[in-house]
């Protein structure tokens, strides 16, 4: 699909605009809807066709695009104030460990955003990077100090996915130092709820646990695998917050990359029972010691958001996956939106 005939920048009175690259992913696609609502003219655009995307909201323009060419990333950016860079090929640990070129090959979309967004003079571009830059040798217990920003150097970030994400912040940086480009960097920790990915492979633990529990309690077999031995802890961010953070980030003065994730550290088998809680039932757990496990234990240290933005992350996970599963459960047991769980668990 071209987009050749996308409208210029006319005026001062124009309503924003926003390019989200990316837009229809998890993360995007909320992010899209969040802006439309306040009033930004929003145009999403992704690689996927659409019938993968998460939500196209009401009033977007949206187009199917690949941001890793550089023409494609032009005519994106055409009479864009603001660029939302989210688009990257990713997802929970099972892939990343699994597919570590084809994430490193995400530097080439945020390389031509960066290209063009400069040639177009956009006000202000985010990137979305992620915790995954932190050296793993600091994150090897599960009883954690929570990782601050300066933690990234010296540099040895998840292999892959980590290494494209630290190359881009700098890129980032480099391209506001040389060419005036207004970059604001946010490291997400674990973003998860609601319209993202639960199945396929690219899913993370949250949405992957809330899968596997629904099913349980759809099934009535009561059993489930975990990857690893449950111990391994982390924090996770619901993604009201994290569409918050980023749109604070994006606003505020500092360009320095910031820690955008919850600080509620919990180990897998605490959020396994926070899931058997909102569920009604308890499961077995077969643990897979064989399965992508990640670092052993990480935590976000918010010193820094907290002190530049005055916010951070505050929904507790406990709401969080009431909702994601709430929502999990309902595309896989195809029941109608009823809000009343009770009555959808009497139903099975
Ligand atoms: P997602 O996979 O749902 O969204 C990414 C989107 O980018 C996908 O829809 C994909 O089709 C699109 N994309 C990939 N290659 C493209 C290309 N060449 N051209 C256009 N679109 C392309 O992931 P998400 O969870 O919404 O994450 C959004 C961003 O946040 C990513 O950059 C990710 O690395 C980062 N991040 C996410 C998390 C998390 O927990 N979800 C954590 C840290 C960082």
């Amino acid at each position: 699909m071209t987009i050749a005939h996308l409208p210029g920048r006319t005026g001062v009175s124009k309503p924003k605009t926003a390019l989200i690259a990316g837009g229809g992913g998890f993360i995007g696609g909320h992010l899209a809807r969040t802006l439309s609502e306040r009033g930004v003219q929003v145009r999403s655009v992704d690689i996927k066709p659409f019938d993968g995307w998460y939500q196209i909201p009401e009033g977007v323009e949206a187009h199917q695009l690949d941001l890793s060419v550089l023409e494609n990333c032009h005519e994106a950016v055409r009479g864009i104030d603001t660029v939302y860079n989210l688009a990257a090929d990713m997802g929970g640990m099972g892939f990343i460990e699994t597919h570590k070129a084809e994430c490193m090959l995400s530097v080439l979309i945020n390389t031509h955003m960066l290209m063009a967004a400069r040639d177009a003079d956009v006000g202000r571009y985010f990137f979305s990077s992620s915790a995954c830059v932190y050296a793993a040798d600091k994150q090897v217990n599960a009883d954690v100090t929570a990782l601050k920003e300066s933690d990234a150097y010296p540099a040895m970030p998840e292999d892959g996915y980590g290494w494209e994400k630290l190359f881009s912040e700098r890129m980032c940086r480099h391209f506001r130092e040389d060419f005036g480009v207004e970059t604001r960097v946010a490291r997400y920790h674990n973003v998860y709820g609601v319209e993202g990915t639960y199945d396929g492979g690219r899913e993370k633990a949250p949405a992957a646990l809330c899968r596997k529990i629904a099913l349980a309690a759809i099934t009535g077999r009561h059993e489930i695998e975990v990857w690893g031995d449950g111990g391994q802890t982390r924090s996770f961010m619901y993604v009201d917050d994290c569409i918050e953070g980023t749109l604070r980030v994006t606003a505020g003065d500092s360009a320095v990359p910031v820690n955008v994730g919850s600080s509620e550290l919990v180990s897998i088998n605490q959020m396994i029972d926070i899931i058997e809680k909102i569920a009604g039932i308890t499961v077995k757990r077969n643990y897979n010691l064989d399965a992508p496990k990640g670092v052993r234990g990480r935590n976000s240290d918010n010193t820094l958001i907290r002190e530049i933005y005055g916010w951070e992350p505050s929904i507790s996970l406990a709401d969080g996956l009431e909702k994601t599963y709430q929502w999990i459960f309902d595309q896989l047991s195809g029941s109608e939106r009823t809000g009343d769980r009770t009555a959808r668990r009497a139903a099975i």
